[in-house]
């Protein structure tokens, strides 16, 4: 389904694989009906549809819409809202969406609570029930892999009458179905894997009915304008042709990674709900299927400086944002979220690629200090 981008033909040339449509607007018959189906790009354009069938498909859910990145997906979100409305984030998920929920939050748009990733008390302490319109969930979480409930955090929003949207970019449809366990909106940076390459820059959200939320979602992205281009949507489609072999593939290498890196001396915690001590696993384990996903972090003994002569020492980990490419990335973190961020000093965050698995920990072994080195925190021959 996916490999063969849901089997579509052209019916008029017969090509198998679809056409880049780059016409902003579509011409109406005689009597004013538009019998293309189509009338405006910033509404909808033909390129977008397999892309977004497709994705619908993938998710389990009714439908789906493309945005121009993963962040104008989430701001979608809630520009749906109504002034006062109350939302619900986990302390640890992708920090520019939480930035830009405490700025919503900070200027009187909405109420904001921050609860801890996946704690129920603490989720119905908060819930105003009415009032909360939106639990965001992102599992697992960039970047500290923290894991969450789905089905159990669903039970709980939406006795209060709320909405959950799950931010499912590190999971991707091939591992986690967040429509099954109850999400009523899953949202992707498209960006990362389900493209694959680092060469589009895009967004999705799909909802599991159609429904107010999801005829306010789509008439926010048609009158704001944050739809994707049409040959940024044919690149994801072609992108997303691989996707079966890309996330398998990758996940096992973090696999092995992860592993690897619990039994390295510079090594003081790795971060990744693929390893039984992780205390997301047994959740990961019921929600998830085929893997944990291709992110993954560890800290280093020694702390920031010591973290950062690492990721300058890797050679094969190209030292870079972002994540889901065919390549693998390292980076060290803190310091690209800034201030009263709560992610240590030490992190490393890996994005694994599908290079051969035992050249990325040969890459990682020649980059973490060994020996008395490991156990000072110190230094090493590439230090930056
Ligand atoms: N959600 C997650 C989990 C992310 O990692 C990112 C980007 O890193 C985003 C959302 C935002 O996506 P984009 O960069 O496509 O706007």
């Amino acid at each position: 389904m996916t490999a063969q981008a849901l089997g579509l033909v052209d019916p008029t040339t017969r090509s198998i694989v679809p056409a880049v449509y780059p016409s902003a607007t579509f011409e109406r018959a005689p009597d004013g009906s538009y019998p293309g189906g189509h009338t405006y790009t910033r509404d909808q354009n033909p390129t977008y549809d397999p892309v977004e069938s497709l994705l619908t498909r993938l998710e389990g859910g009714e439908g789906a819409l493309l945005f121009s990145s993963g962040m104008a997906a989430a701001t979608t979100v809630f520009e749906t809202l109504d002034a006062g409305d109350h939302v619900v984030a986990p302390r640890q998920m992708y920090w520019t969406i939480q930035r830009w929920l405490e700025e919503l939050a900070g200027r009187g748009r909405i109420v904001l609570d921050l609860v801890p990733n996946g704690d129920l008390t603490a989720l119905e302490d908060v819930l105003r029930p009415g009032r909360t319109k939106i639990v965001w969930v992102e599992t697992p979480a960039n970047p500290t892999c923290a894991v969450t409930d789905l089905a159990a955090t669903a039970a709980v929003a939406h006795a209060a009458g709320a909405r959950v949207v799950a931010d499912s970019t590190l999971s991707t449809p091939v591992l986690c179905r967040p429509i099954e366990h109850g999400a009523d909106l899953v949202m992707h940076s498209a960006t990362k894997q389900l493209n694959g390459h680092a060469d589009v820059l895009a967004g999705a959200l799909v909802t599991a009915r159609r429904d107010e939320l999801w005829e306010r979602v789509t008439h926010d992205r048609g009158y704001r304008g944050a739809v994707l281009g049409p040959f940024e949507a044919w690149l994801l489609l072609r992108g997303m042709r691989t996707l079966f072999l890309r996330v398998p593939r990758s996940s096992a290498s973090a696999q092995r990674i992860a592993e690897w890196l619990t039994t390295h001396p510079a090594v003081s915690e790795v971060l990744y709900p693929g390893l039984p001590s992780h205390p997301g696993h047994a959740v990961a384990e019921r929600q998830m299927s085929g893997g944990f996903g291709m992110m993954l972090s560890f800290r280093v003994e020694g702390g920031g400086g010591a973290a950062k002569r690492v990721a300058a020492g890797l050679r094969l980990f190209k030292n870079a944002t972002s994540l889901g490419g065919v390549e693998s990335l390292v980076e060290h973190r803190a310091p690209v979220e800034g201030p009263g961020t709560g992610v240590p000093d030490d992190l490393l965050r890996l994005s694994v690629g599908i290079e051969v698995v035992e050249d990325l920990l040969a890459d990682l072994e020649q980059a973490l200090p060994c020996g008395s080195d490991a156990s000072r925190g110190g230094s090493h021959e590439t230090d930056a």
